[in-house]
């Protein structure tokens, strides 16, 4: 199977005998320090890849609808798949996320999110919800963060 992986593939995966082609972004390759995962990798078939930028807008854009936050490391690994067509390997409930958003197939690691998630921010007061973060411009109260499923 090829697919497309982030850090959390490297670090927790256990066993790689059923990846083939293993496409990740270089600044996964620099986020990954320690000793171990190197040598693991070392062994393995990874192709890296930038992503065109307008997979990259794509992906802005659904992670902006969905209220997520993600590094820009997230969102190239997450264009990449979409740009591949590649399912995507990753632990990370952010990016698995919007991949289920964009109907890119996820290959979990540990963890996998059984549906699609919107985070928003709710007012404790009047209930009333926001996309980002803050003080109800109303009740001048802090606003608290909430996971919404369709
Ligand atoms: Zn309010």
């Amino acid at each position: 199977m090829d697919i497309v992986a982030d850090a959390s593939f490297f670090i927790h995966q256990a066993n790689f005998a059923a990846f083939d082609k293993i496409y990740t972004v270089a600044k996964v390759i620099n986020e990954i320090k320690d000793k171990m995962s190197k040598i693991r990798m070392s062994g393995l078939n990874i192709i890296i890849k930038k992503p065109s930028w307008q997979y990259l807008k794509h992906i802005n854009k659904t992670s902006k609808e969905l209220g997520e936050n993600l590094s820009q490391t997230d969102k190239e690994v997450l264009a990449l798949a979409l740009e591949l067509k590649k399912p995507i390997a990753t632990d990370d409930f952010g990016i698995q996320n919007v991949a289920k958003k964009l109907g890119i197939k996820i290959v979990p690691i540990r963890f996998e999110i059984k549906k699609t998630r919107k985070i928003v921010y709710i007012c404790p007061n009047c209930k009333k919800t926001y996309k980002t973060n803050g003080y109800c411009p109303d009740c001048g109260i802090k606003l608290r963060k909430i996971h919404y499923y369709d």
